[in-house]
């Protein structure tokens, strides 16, 4: 088989991703190579609309302590300490170099950079580029990257396996979607920031290519996947497309209305109304419409309204033009003068690949960064806003510790076996076949029904069972899903069969995780416990993987500055 060699590898080219690169490739003696299953800049992130959170007022009165109490306690101090105070230290230093590298930020009339309110920030701290910030970061990143000479794209390149040997990485397996070839490139180090798994779920925000591959595959490959059962539900995914309206559209003012055109958020946080956190806005989302006070919607799909009017039309043009766009486009409705009809949809992983403060994983040699890792920044609730600081944040810090790991290591370090490469070429390629008789498309759609109705906003120990029960059915069904398409160039039918594979493994785990964890805290909210319970649960989970399910085990959290206490707004 081919082999190709990079000293340092980048799995995934989003905003973690990309950021991760350049700084890999500010080492001159670094031979980098990004890859990518899709077009470099159609990766997810380019989805990312309402801003990216940093301390950048200091004079007005925000501080680092400030962002660093409003992530702990968003977080329902499940957050690792210690790495939310480098979080909110580094933030705006990302913020100032994609100002250097051309990003349009959003402005006041004075000219500073712009800020606006997102859910559960005590400060207007989302830094932003109209509703847009995702794409203008990624663009930025782009572009700079083009100046580094020492960069290779893989892009619609499709990696299927990570491999190692003993504790160290020694490369990844890859499938070149466009040409159909199958090789190998060896690695002295790897960055994994392949992104977040929600297209486990029928109604979700994320992009259709979101499945989670890169934590599917670290998880077999033998690393440790942290608090995968908080799943973020975010309180403005459009009916009936699940595509996301976001939260600067409440930041900006919008008013969350039930069938009664009450803000019922009165009820629930009222010194936060409509911008407090995720997990609480959606719980009474969900409270709303199973006591009658929604709109009844199709396929279930009950929901609510956010209403923008009042901001007026001068205002959500400039500031939220593409969410006027989405739901003109999407559901004929222009939001100047019609409410437009919501409900929580499955939107973040605040879990992922077990990492440290600097973003190492516990094999040699592999880092990762982004939404497929888990540094335990967001604890079980992400901040809006913070994710793509986070992806900027540890980009950096891992490109950078990837590049001095590869400065002392002179020599690759031994190809991985011919046979073992044999076998991966037909685990991908002739695992499914012709005479299969079930579909990918249903099992995933089987997956998204189950993950929407059992594994939801508000779970039970006997929803979280029978899904469990229902994975572990699919996950038998699996290999005989059918593929007639025999062959190698753009064979979507066998990609779908080798995501929806990905997809169940870490369904499991979140249904595992989430059955064990017999407590309400954050995003994970059992009905039949529905209390934090600090003595037992104030611990990460981490999963191992086993053939015949996920081996749980706990480590504890870090505290540095606050103790828990009551989560109250
Ligand atoms: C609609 C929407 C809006 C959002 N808005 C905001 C916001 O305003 N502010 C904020 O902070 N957060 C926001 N978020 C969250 C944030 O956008 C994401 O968490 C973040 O962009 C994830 O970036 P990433 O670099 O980790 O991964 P991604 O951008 O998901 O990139 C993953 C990369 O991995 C590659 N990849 C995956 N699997 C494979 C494979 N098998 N082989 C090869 N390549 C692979 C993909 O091609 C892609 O390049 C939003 C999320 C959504 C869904």
């Amino acid at each position: 088989m081919m082999a190709r060699k990079h000293d340092i590898i980048v799995l995934g080219s989003g905003i973690a991703g990309l950021r991760a690169a350049i700084e890999a490739a500010r080492n001159p003696e670094a031979d980098v190579a990004i890859i990518s299953k899709v077009q470099l800049m159609r990766s997810h992130s380019v989805c990312a609309e309402g801003g990216t959170a940093a301390v950048m007022q200091p004079e007005g009165g925000d501080s680092f302590e400030l962002h660093a109490w409003d992530t702990v306690r968003g977080a329902d101090f499940l957050c690792d300490q210690d790495v939310v105070m480098r979080f909110v230290e580094e933030a705006p230093k990302e913020i100032l170099l994609l100002e250097h590298w051309g990003i349009p930020w959003s402005r006041c009339s004075d000219g500073r950079i712009a800020q606006r309110q997102f859910g559960g920030h005590s400060y207007n701290r989302a830094v932003f580029a109209a509703d847009k910030t995702g794409f203008f970061e990624m663009q930025a990143l782009y572009d700079t990257l083009q100046k580094y000479a020492n960069v290779t794209r893989y892009d619609e390149c499709y990696v299927s396996s990570i491999l190692t040997e003993g504790n160290s990485f020694r490369g990844v397996t890859v499938w070149d979607l466009t040409s159909g070839e199958f090789f190998l490139i060896q690695g002295k180090a790897l960055i994994i920031a392949t992104g977040g798994a929600c297209r486990m779920f029928g109604f979700t925000t994320y992009s259709l290519t979101a499945t989670g591959d890169g934590l599917a595959m670290a998880y077999r490959t033998g690393l440790p996947v942290k608090d995968l059962e908080f799943v973020q539900f975010h309180p403005t995914g459009l009916v009936p497309s699940g595509i996301l309206i976001t939260e600067a559209a409440r930041g900006e003012g919008g008013y969350l209305l039930n069938n009664k055109d009450e803000r019922f958020m009165e009820k629930y946080v009222p010194a936060k109304m409509e911008v407090a956190p995720r997990d609480i806005v959606s719980r009474s989302e969900i409270t709303e419409i199973e006591e009658g006070r929604g709109f009844p919607g199709p396929d279930g799909l009950d929901y609510l309204h956010i209403d923008l009017r009042h901001l007026g039309a001068d205002k959500i043009n400039e500031r939220l033009p593409m969410i006027r766009e989405v739901a003109m486009k999407f559901n004929f409705i222009d939001p100047i003068y019609e409410p437009i009809p919501i409900r929580p949809s499955a939107h973040y992983f605040m879990g992922g690949i077990h990492i440290d403060i600097d973003g190492a994983t516990p094999i040699e040699g592999i880092w990762a960064a982004g939404e497929a890792a888990c540094g335990s920044l967001h604890g079980a609730n992400r901040l809006g806003a913070n994710s793509t600081a986070e992806c900027l944040v540890w980009g950096k810090i891992t490109g950078d510790k990837a590049a001095k790991y590869i400065s002392k290591q002179k020599a690759f370090p031994p190809a991985a076996k011919e046979a073992r490469l044999k076998d991966e070429e037909a685990r991908v390629f002739t695992r499914f076949s012709p005479s299969g008789k079930e579909s990918a498309y249903s099992l995933r759609k089987e997956l998204q029904k189950t993950m929407d109705s059992q594994v939801g906003v508000f779970r039970t120990g006997s929803s979280l069972e029978a899904a469990l029960n229902k994975i572990k059915e699919l996950k038998q069904r699996l290999p005989d899903i059918r593929v007639n398409d025999r062959g190698r160039v753009y064979n979507t039918d066998l990609l779908s069969g080798l995501e929806v594979d990905n997809l169940l493994d870490l369904a499991e785990v979140i249904v595992a995780g989430g059955l064990a964890r017999t407590e309400s805290r954050g995003a994970h909210s059992r009905r039949d416990s529905p209390k934090r319970d600090d003595v037992n649960w104030l611990k990460h989970t981490l999963a191992y993987y086993t053939p015949t399910g996920p081996r749980l085990d706990y480590i504890p959290v870090t505290i540095t500055m606050w103790q828990p206490v009551e989560r109250k707004y």
